[in-house]
């Protein structure tokens, strides 16, 4: 099981389920048998039976038939005219029953399916590694939580049900057809092999029209969240026009591609009607020829076109079957291609809880790289004491945020160790090395929930007063108050019913509350105004207090406020001093001092004193 689960993920990225053969699709029915339908086989089981039962009455009807003409109309029998409505009567009773209950099994099968498909998927996607999250739109995830989820449960639960359901029917009216008659049987029967024949040659066709059609809903649930995510600068750049274009391209591409699927399907039924209304021909004139010539009673040739014409629904559903499982196939790569995805951040089996760390950091010999070829900090050493706060300066794509990342243990170092009181983070249980650091980055990120859930963010535990107090400490309360709902107010969709500065003095709060004794910053003021960034300068104050503090410095605000800074160049640490040690040296910090920080710092402090 696990090579099968290994052999999957490698052929995984990018899209794998966009290409396969055979053997991928056998191995895909046979994990969905064994994953999905074998744990509900009580279910199945029980669904089955009840199908036993409409098979045996839909195989009685066409005797029913015959009965009733070559009895009653025939031999004008009375007893039989009063009995056989009975019959007729329960027999439909108990087929109904049969199959109320059969599809109600089904519904349940299905309804468990689905929920248990999302939920995995939604696990997968909780404990997912930043990269693969990162490195996949989230539209994707989003299509594949929505429609492939239920065409992977159409297939794993209708293929089977219905498979079962209408070869025992059809095996039913088979069985009665040929009992009445067998050679009218095979005249009528013929045409089956090549109506099966004729279907399968459209599977090809069918498979790429599916691929299309499903990965086309993916492209058009990408194109929707991008345009909500950056509408503000759909609206100022004009780009409604050619947003709604290059939507309609997908829209379209999508509608073509779901129409030759219709078609490609439709396209079989005019020849299998065809033939198959051939073979009724056929069994008119010799069940017509027998009935003149003597051989085949009116009764016998009724019951015979009633089963004739019952079985036909059945075979239809099942010739049309290895396409609903074709198309399960192909969306059950895509489920699984996302649910295989191992995380390379594992938690070892003897990881221990780091408790009430000091907030010492290292970085011991750190090399990392997003992917192997291009490393992004090279052989990075740092010693952080408790308490210390320490600014990161470089140019852009230095590696600043990197290191960060790996505080938090988003990523593990290709080499080298990254330590939290002298003891490697990868010793310890993810969430207690994550509890470790609270996180502010520029744009801090609300959850669409009140003021009140999104302080407790990350703290379950804490009551009304102690959310409070952290609203205070991060000067928060105060407007927070002035709210009609106060601590109750929704924040909108990422926050959007906030100021910048308000969500940042919320993020603030949040991070007062958890308590963590090392603080990450990327810049969390950097984005607002100079009114806002006083009042959120005024929460950090009260938040860097006894912490250990990271933070990624722009301006030359943060830098002055640190006691270390440390200079990145190329994933290099090339500098590390005070302000004035370090812009006395005449290296990159001094030629950074003189044209990135100073003017953004002097806007910034400029902006303070306002
Ligand atoms: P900035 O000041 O512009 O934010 P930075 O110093 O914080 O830059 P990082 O974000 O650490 O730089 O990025 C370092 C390098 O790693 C850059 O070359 C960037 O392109 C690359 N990088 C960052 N994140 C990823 C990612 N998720 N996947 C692949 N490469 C990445």
């Amino acid at each position: 099981m696990t090579e099968d689960r290994t052999a999957v993920a490698d052929r995984n990225q990018p899209g794998w389920a966009e290409t396969g053969d055979g053997d991928e699709s056998v191995y895909v029915v046979k994990r969905i048998f064994r994953e999905f339908i074998w744990p509900r086989r009580k279910l199945v089981l029980r669904s089955m039976l009840t199908m036993i039962f409409v098979a045996a009455t839909t195989g009685a009807l066409p005797f029913l038939m015959q009965t009733a003409a070559d009895r009653v109309f025939i031999q004008k029998d009375q007893t039989t005219l009063y009995i056989l409505p009975l019959v007729v009567a329960v027999v439909m009773a108990v087929r109904s029953l049969a199959e109320y209950s059969s599809r109600m099994t089904e519904a349940r099968i299905s309804g468990e399916i689905v929920a248990e498909l999302r939920e995995k998927l939604f696990r997968r996607l909780a404990n997912s590694d930043l990269g693969f999250l990162q490195g996949t739109h989230s539209a994707r995830f989003v299509s594949v939580f929505s429609a492939d989820t239920l065409v992977v449960n159409q297939a794993a639960s209708q293929t089977l049900t219905a498979l079962v359901r209408n070869a025992l029917q059809s095996v039913a009216l088979v069985g009665a057809m040929l009992w009445l008659d067998w050679v009218l049987g095979i005249l009528v029967l013929g045409s089956l092999p090549i109506s099966i024949m004729l279907m399968s040659k459209q599977r090809r066709k069918l498979t790429k029209s599916v691929k299309q059609s499903l990965s086309g809903s993916g492209d058009i649930a990408r194109i929707v969240a991008q345009t909500l995510a950056g509408i503000r600068v759909v609206k100022a750049y004009g780009q409604e026009a050619s947003e709604t274009a290059r939507a309609l391209r997908h829209i379209e591409s999508t509608r073509d591609a779901g129409l030759r699927t219709q078609k490609t399907r439709a396209r079989t039924g005019p020849f299998t009607e065809g033939l198959s209304g051939l073979g009724f021909a056929a069994a008119i004139f010799y069940g017509g020829w027998r009935g003149i010539h003597g051989g085949l009673t009116l009764g016998e040739f009724m019951g015979f076109m009633s089963a004739a014409m019952l079985i036909y629904q059945p075979l239809k559903t099942l010739a049309n079957l290895q396409n609903v499982l074709m198309e399960g196939i192909i969306a059950a790569r895509r489920v699984f291609s996302i649910l295989d995805e191992e995380p390379k951040v594992v938690e070892r089996a003897e990881a221990k809880v780091l408790l009430n760390p000091a907030g010492a950091i290292t970085f011991d010999h750190v090399t990392f790289g997003y992917n192997e070829e291009t490393p992004v900090l090279h052989d990075v050493s740092l010693t952080i004491q408790p308490g210390q706060k320490v600014a990161f300066v470089g140019p852009s794509g230095a590696g600043k945020s990197t290191l960060l990342n790996l505080v938090l243990r988003f990523y593990d170092p290709a080499s080298g160790v990254v330590r939290i009181d002298g003891q490697n983070i990868a010793d310890f249980t993810l969430a207690s090395v994550r509890k470790a650091s609270a996180l502010l980055t520029q744009d801090p990120v609300l959850f669409d929930d009140t003021i009140r859930a999104n302080i407790a963010y990350g703290s379950p535990e804490a009551d009304q007063a102690a959310i409070e107090a952290a609203a205070r400490a991060a000067d928060a309360h105060s407007f927070i108050s002035t709210l009609e709902k106060g601590y109750d107010t929704p924040v909108g969709e990422a926050g959007s019913l906030l100021s910048g500065g308000q969500k940042q003095r919320i993020a603030i709060a949040r991070a007062m509350l958890r308590g963590a004794p090392i603080l990450l910053l990327d810049e969390p003021t950097s984005a607002l105004d100079a009114n806002s960034e006083a009042h959120v300068q005024a929460a950090l104050d009260g938040l860097f207090a006894g912490r250990t503090v990271l933070m990624i410095a722009h301006r030359l605000s943060t830098v002055k406020r640190a006691d270390m800074i440390v200079v990145l160049d190329k994933g290099r640490i090339v500098e590390t001093g005070t302000h004035d040690e370090l812009a006395a040296a005449g290296g990159l910090y001094a030629h950074l001092h003189k044209t990135q920080l100073s003017g953004a710092g002097a806007a910034a402090e400029g902006g303070n004193a306002a």
